[in-house]
């Protein structure tokens, strides 16, 4: 779909003939629906490249109250296509560049390059397969054997032995063969990435409102003319969906009957308190024979642990009534998992666990991102357990579909990768390590 030009900006006051002025509708060239790291990363881009007045609209009191602000936000870049890793690795440059991407000398976020490890499991062919692709798309990967991985991470236990995860039945463990760690990869602290985004956007003359819900849109002869909002109405050429997962709710608005099938997805996080026989650093570790991912916290005095199950992302839910906890079954295998990969553990203090949303496109598990069937209705949704490493380099890809320039730093993948428009994506797992 054609990249849209945009109009001049416009005025907010006219003068009656009488002389007394008359107040208008506000307007804005770009309206972007959600602060989240989306909206917030695809302002920047957009004012970036262009002096187009942009008003960023939130319902939350504040930032992170979506999908971003329960993000584990791992920065890694293994996945199986080769244009998701180039995507994921676009915008993982971006935070570890992070001072320079902002143009702000001290930000609050920065990626805890921990490194990311992927456990061998005894199949070196593949993990150096793997490893020399990375390789190949410019990521920085790093193979070890056991004894490698001993003096790296000393706590983490190679074992190619799956955990009985049902009856919970000890084993003895043996070697792990090949591992492979991404060893510029790692986590970001999402809320203080999106306080960061605020921070540069304001001065550049993003307006970013809290307590502001879009209620309604307009349209003339098909395109996007005004959004309706709690406080009042902008007239505008071109609204920005990046809802999250509220974003059907927000294509119901306008009309558009998305055929992707997006789902608001209850995600289980457990975290608990590092305990200090837990020797050494604690990396961003995958471990698929587990079920689990987890990475270090607070300075490392926590860990947090999710799943990488593909069964535990099929609890579909309304974003605004769902469990906000987790549940004791899945914390128990979970932590189950995590005491047969990470020595030292003992007895596990300080556990508790919360549940957060994010919104799998269900047919390929990757974003939708770009220009719409409406005219000036962009889209970036169904970010799944990708978005936040993705933000920026989404943000670069609905910044080019807007404003028609490239620029230094966009990503190389191409829009048409992700767009509205596109064949699905044959893809082998459908899991968050898709
Ligand atoms: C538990 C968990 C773990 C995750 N782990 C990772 C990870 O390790 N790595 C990774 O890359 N990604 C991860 N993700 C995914 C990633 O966090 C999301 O894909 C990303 O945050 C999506 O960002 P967003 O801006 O689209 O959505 P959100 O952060 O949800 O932002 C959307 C915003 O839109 C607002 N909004 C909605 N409707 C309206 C409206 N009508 N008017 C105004 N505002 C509105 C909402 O209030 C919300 O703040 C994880 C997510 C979760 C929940």
């Amino acid at each position: 779909m054609a990249a849209r030009r945009l109009p001049p900006r416009s005025m907010t006051c006219v003068r009656a003939p009488g002389g007394i002025p008359q107040r208008m509708a506000e307007t804005a060239d770009i309206v972007i629906a959600g602060a989240g790291i989306i909206g917030l990363c695809a302002a920047l881009q957009i004012a970036k490249r262009s002096r187009s007045k942009i008003i960023v609209l939130e319902k939350g009191a504040g930032p992170g109250e979506g999908s971003t602000g329960a993000s584990s936000a791992v920065c890694r870049t293994k996945y199986s296509l080769d244009r998701t890793v180039v995507l994921a690795r676009d915008g993982i440059a971006a935070y570890r560049n992070w001072p320079d991407f902002l143009a702000l000398g001290d930000p609050f976020a920065r990626l805890h390059q921990t490194g990311v490890l992927w456990l061998g499991n005894g199949d070196a062919g593949t993990t150096v397969r793997e490893a020399e692709r990375l390789k190949m798309l410019g990521v920085a990967v790093a193979t070890m054997d056991d004894a490698g991985l001993a003096e790296l991470y000393p706590s983490v236990n190679p074992c190619a032995l799956a955990p009985d995860l049902v009856h919970g039945a000890p084993h003895d463990c043996i070697a792990g063969g090949i591992h492979m760690v991404e060893t510029e990869g790692g986590y970001v602290d999402p809320v203080d990435a999106l306080q960061d985004l605020l921070r540069v956007l304001r001065p550049r003359g993003v307006e970013i409102r809290f307590g502001a819900e879009v209620t309604g849109v307009d349209l003339r002869s098909g395109d996007i003319s005004s959004v309706r909002w709690s406080g009042g109405e902008i007239r505008t050429p071109v609204l920005v969906n990046a809802a999250g997962p509220w974003c059907n709710a927000l294509n119901g608005l306008v009309g558009l009957d998305c055929p992707w099938p997006l789902r608001p997805t209850r995600i289980q996080i457990v975290h608990i308190d590092r305990p200090d026989t837990v020797v050494g650093p604690v990396p961003t570790c995958a471990d698929p024979l587990g079920g689990i991912y987890f990475r270090p916290q607070n300075r490392g005095q926590q860990i947090v642990l999710g799943s990488v199950l593909e069964e535990d992302e099929r609890e579909f839910v309304d974003p605004d009534d769902f469990d906000r906890g987790v549940d004791n079954d899945f914390a128990a295998i979970k932590l189950h998992a995590l005491q047969h990969r990470l020595r030292g553990l003992g007895h596990l203090r300080g556990v508790a666990g919360y549940s957060g949303l994010y919104t799998i496109n269900d047919i390929d598990v990757h974003p939708v991102v770009g220009a719409t069937p409406v005219g000036g209705y962009f889209v970036a949704n169904g970010c799944s357990g990708h978005g936040f490493k993705l933000a920026p380099a989404i943000g670069s890809l609905l910044a080019q579909a807007i404003i028609g320039q490239r620029i230094a730093g966009d990503t190389e993948v191409d829009a048409s990768a992700l767009a509205y428009d596109r064949a699905p994506i044959e893809i082998a797992t459908r899991s968050v390590l898709a």
